[in-house]
């Protein structure tokens, strides 16, 4: 009886092992060819390459490049029909993102200490407004002799595509230095603009057109300031990032 059971328990336990065995070498022949993906040298696709730059910056702001300060509308965002909550700027008739109008008197009236009469030419503007600005555009030259498809490309150059001008953000305003009718031609007073650029972060606005910035924006508004909050501001101004490469870093 003992015999037969002894016989039993030793073939049981060489199951065991047997089994133990088997489990313990599939493991490690897992964990090996774990350890061996992390040795291959891997290429990076293309569309890494945003997150590779974003790597050089060691002070890139800890932000959520989702949120209303960093909407990015130019010829390649449309942002259609959007509409912002806008306030009316004191003593203009323009209007403002209401988020941000506080930071926008902040710098209006730094820029009054500083001895300037800062005029905003234009600040909001709504969709259908841009709209019925460019379908005008387009009209006139269809009247001189255009085709549509040339007069609609041509217009686009002058005024921005519905949906397409940042000013339908409400975070923008076109800021110059005396009254004037059109910015068509509009001269900067020179001490105006280096006062700008080089207190406008201070704010949370950036020089949206800076002229170094024409191969990535298309535009060289020296008038145009944009707001996008102190933190991100301050770190396009000092790495000279334009919004389109900062939002960039981010995706
Ligand atoms: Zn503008």
């Amino acid at each position: 009886m003992f015999k037969y059971l002894n016989r039993r328990i030793v073939i049981l336990a060489m199951l065991i092992t047997v089994l133990a065995l088997l489990i313990f070498s599939r493991t490690t022949e897992l964990l090996s060819h774990e350890t061996a993906a992390e040795d291959v040298d891997i290429i990076l696709p293309p569309y890494i390459d945003g997150a590779v730059t974003r790597r050089a910056y060691d002070d890139l702001p800890d932000i959520d490049i989702d949120s209303w300060e960093y909407m990015l509308v130019n010829q390649a965002h449309n942002c259609g029909v959007y509409a912002p909550d806008v306030e009316q700027i004191e003593g203009t008739s323009s209007y403002f993102e209401v988020r941000a109008i506080d930071k926008l008197y902040a710098l209006l009236d730094a820029a009054k200490e500083a001895g300037f009469d800062p005029h905003v030419y234009v600040g909001y503007r709504a969709y259908v407004i841009q709209a019925d600005q460019y379908r005008a555009q387009v009209a006139k030259l269809v009247e001189k002799g255009y085709s549509q498809a040339d007069a609609e490309r041509e217009a686009a150059e002058v005024s921005s595509e519905p949906g397409t001008s940042e000013h339908q953000t409400g975070l923008c305003i076109d800021l110059v230095d005396r009254y004037t009718e059109s910015l068509t031609d509009f001269q900067m007073d020179p001490a105006f603009e280096a006062w700008l650029n080089a207190h406008v972060a201070e704010f949370g606005f950036i020089m949206r057109y800076p002229e170094n910035k024409i191969s990535v924006t298309g535009r060289f508004e020296p008038w145009h300031i944009r707001y996008v909050g102190e933190e991100a501001a301050k770190f396009m101004t000092e790495h000279g990032l334009a919004l389109e490469e900062f939002v960039t870093l981010y995706h």
